[in-house]
């Protein structure tokens, strides 16, 4: 039932101990890094676990400052992978991890993997990307080090992920959920009936992106399978950090890994126990590049009481937003600042643009509406045309997906009073 019962049903008072030893070795470690050098974080003493209140927080944005190698604490001998966030133009966050590192992460996995019923008999397709995304290569050490078959697919390709689905009598898939409801509709629309079709089929990994409990449902019912909730981000690694236990009522989240906070997002004041707020995460087992008090945007609540299954670490609910204006498309995470530095160095384009995201079917689909400069002339529609396939490429090139760009005169879209509304989420969650 454990992958391994002394690291999950760890007593709490045991459990605290480690945690206040990891952080301060972690502490002490982060101080070789220029970056929280600088920082000051050598000034700091900790003495009990609450004591990770008085450190300084850490964003995004100071992972981008510290680009390159300004947040790693290790030899860069010892470094060997990088992960990092999309985007061309940006400069990107990129998060290094020592052979240790590597090992550590992959058996938070397969403790996930473990969890939900995988054993070595399993058949594990993993539908999610590969590459600098943490989701294909997360994944797919935890499931070879439990030993199942593991298929590389990665994502897309509908019809080849059915036809290995079959011949390989694939027990379990991972996958964004939303592409998880496009195999469902593919089927439906071939009248194929999943559970004859795929009878072996047992387990989804539902993760990247948000989703609710009634997508989770339509998921299990129609496959006739359970479908679990994963979550993560790159900076912590990615997959690994929270996943649900059979019990379905929250997703453990690693404490021996991660020290966890819930603060009010504005203020970064701790919350009361079990209310709504940005989740603060210190990771406590890095070796090449720990996090300090890590702002994931996240919002969520810690589940209160113990689980059924045993496990002592804490669990955290389904995460129901974000306290920035990070947008997630197809498990691709993209901001407006991204499409407003690709409009902006294009002749020919307005002041003015907004971003409209739709559901057309159980896809995202993303709109930008951009006025286009008072000089080019809206009525010749060759100038118009070759306007609109320069946004979509550029955009498409920054992105990693391919909006549509709906061109509008100057001066037509709405100028808000305060500030600038940038998005419009029409999506279902
Ligand atoms: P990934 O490559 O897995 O998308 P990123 O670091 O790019 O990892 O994105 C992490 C973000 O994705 C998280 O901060 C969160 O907003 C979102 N996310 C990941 N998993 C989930 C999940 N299960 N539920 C809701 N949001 C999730
Ligand atoms: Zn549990």
């Amino acid at each position: 039932m454990y992958w391994n019962i002394n690291d999950e049903c760890i007593s709490r008072q045991e459990l605290e101990e480690l945690q206040l030893g990891r952080l301060k070795e972690t502490l002490a470690r982060a101080c070789r890094a220029p970056f929280y050098r600088e920082r000051g974080l050598g000034d700091y003493t900790i003495r009990d676990l609450s004591d990770v209140r008085k450190l300084p927080v850490t964003t995004k944005q100071d992972l981008r400052d510290a680009y390159p190698y300004g947040m790693v604490c290790t030899s860069l001998d010892e470094v060997v992978r990088l992960h990092s966030s999309s985007g061309t133009t940006g400069i990107p966050t990129v998060v290094y991890h020592s052979a240790r590192d590597l090992h550590n992460w992959t058996e938070l996995v397969t403790r996930c993997l473990y969890m939900m019923g995988l054993r070595r008999h399993d058949v594990f397709q993993n539908m999610i990307g590969y590459g600098l995304f943490t989701g294909g290569l997360g994944l797919h050490y935890g499931a070879e080090r439990l030993g199942c078959l593991t298929i590389p697919t990665g994502p897309g390709n509908t019809k080849r992920q059915l036809k290995f689905m079959k011949e390989f009598k694939t027990t379990a898939i991972h996958v964004i959920p939303s592409y998880a409801l496009h195999l469902a509709d593919t089927l439906e629309a071939e009248g194929i009936d999943p559970r004859r079709e795929f009878p072996d089929l047992s387990f989804a990994v539902l993760g990247a992106e948000p989703h609710s409990e009634e997508t989770r449902r339509k998921v299990q019912d129609f496959f006739g399978i359970r479908a679990f909730n994963s979550y993560g981000l790159s900076e912590m690694n990615g997959p690994g950090v929270a996943f649900e236990c059979p019990e379905m009522k929250g997703m453990h989240i690693w404490e021996d890994a991660y020290l966890v906070e819930i603060v009010d997002p504005d203020t970064l004041e701790p919350l009361p126990p079990g209310s709504k707020g940005e989740m603060l995460l210190t990771t406590l087992s890095r070796e090449a590049m720990p996090i300090i008090r890590y702002r994931t945007k996240d919002l969520t609540s810690l589940v209160p009481g113990e689980c059924a299954c045993g496990r002592t670490h804490v669990r955290i609910a389904r995460i129901t937003g974000r306290s920035d204006d990070m947008m997630i498309l197809k498990g691709v995470n993209i901001f407006p600042i991204q499409i407003e530095s690709v409009l902006n160095n294009i002749p020919g384009v307005g002041r003015n643009y907004r971003i409209i995201l739709e559901q057309k079917g159980h896809n995202d689909h993303m709109i930008v509406q951009v006025e286009v400069d008072p000089s080019i002339n809206v009525d010749t529609y060759k100038s118009l045309e070759r306007l609109r396939s320069r946004i979509t490429r550029e955009l498409r090139d920054e992105l990693l997906i391919t909006p549509e760009v709906d061109l509008r005169e100057p001066g037509s879209i709405p100028v808000a009073e305060g500030k600038a509304v940038r998005v419009i989420d029409n999506r279902k969650l």
